[in-house]
C-alpha cells in the first residue's frame, strides 16, 4: 500500500476524495456546465505517488489543495496534483462513462507531505509554478464548495477514513507538461509560508 507523511509519520490513505469542477474560472477554461451538486470522484491508494511522472502529451497537471482527515475532520494540509488523461477524459465524459481510466490510474495523485493543520482554512491560499513561471493560485474565497462542506457532503453517502486524503479540486491554469519540468508550490496561510514542495517531472 502507498503512504503519505505527515509530520514525519507514514500514514496509509485507503483512498483519495477528488472534488471536480470547485472554481468558477476553471469551469469555464476547460468549457464544463456548472455542477448543480458537488461533483466527486476517487482515486484508489493505489494512485498515490510521492513523484511526479510524464506519461504522455495530452496528460493535465491539477494543482489543488489537499487535506489529511482524522476523526472525519482535517488533521493536516497540503498539496497535490491530480493528473488527468485529457483525451481519454473528454471521451469517457462525451459517452457519460466513468472516469477511473482518466482520472485513478497509478501515480496519478501526486501528493505532497502533510503538516498538521488547525485554525481557519479561511486564510488558506496556494501558489504553483512551473519552471519559474507562476501557472496556478487560488484561495479560500474563490473555492465554490468549501472544505468543511465538502467533508460535510462526502460523509453522506461514503466513510472517510482516518488517512483519507481529500482534493479539493483544481483553479484555471490547468495544463500538460513535459519531461524535465519543475513544479514548485507553495502554500500560505495569509503571508506565513505553511510548506513548500517541488516536484520533478521524470
Ligand atoms: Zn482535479
Amino acid at each position: 500500500m502507498n503512504s503519505v507523511i505527515f509530520e514525519d509519520r507514514q500514514i496509509i490513505p485507503s483512498k483519495v476524495v477528488c472534488v471536480g469542477r470547485n472554481y468558477v474560472e476553471h469551469i469555464e477554461e476547460l468549457n464544463n456546465e456548472m455542477p448543480s451538486s458537488m461533483v466527486l470522484f476517487n482515486k484508489p491508494n493505489s494512485a498515490i505517488s510521492e513523484t511526479l511522472k510524464y506519461f504522455q502529451e495530452d496528460t493535465r497537471y491539477e494543482a489543488e489543495i489537499t487535506l489529511l482527515i482524522k476523526d472525519s475532520k482535517i488533521s493536516g494540509i497540503g498539496l497535490g496534483l491530480d493528473l488527468t488523461h485529457a483525451k481519454i477524459q473528454n471521451y469517457l465524459k462525451s459517452k457519460g462513462l466513468p472516469w477511473e481510466r482518466a482520472k485513478a490510474f497509478d501515480d496519478s495523485a501526486v501528493l505532497s507531505s502533510f503538516v498538521s493543520y488547525e485554525g481557519s482554512l479561511e486564510d488558506i491560499r496556494f501558489e504553483l509554478y512551473i519552471n519559474s513561471e507562476l501557472r496556478q493560485f487560488a484561495d479560500y474565497s474563490l473555492m465554490i464548495y468549501k472544505p468543511n462542506e465538502i467533508i460535510k457532503e462526502i460523509s453522506t453517502f461514503m466513510t472517510l477514513e482516518d488517512g483519507d486524503v481529500i482534493m479539493t479540486g483544481t483553479p484555471k491554469g490547468v495544463g500538460v507538461y513535459s519531461r524535465g519540468d519543475i513544479f514548485l508550490g507553495k502554500l500560505y496561510e495569509k503571508d506565513k509560508m505553511l510548506m513548500e514542495v517541488m516536484w520533478e517531472a521524470v
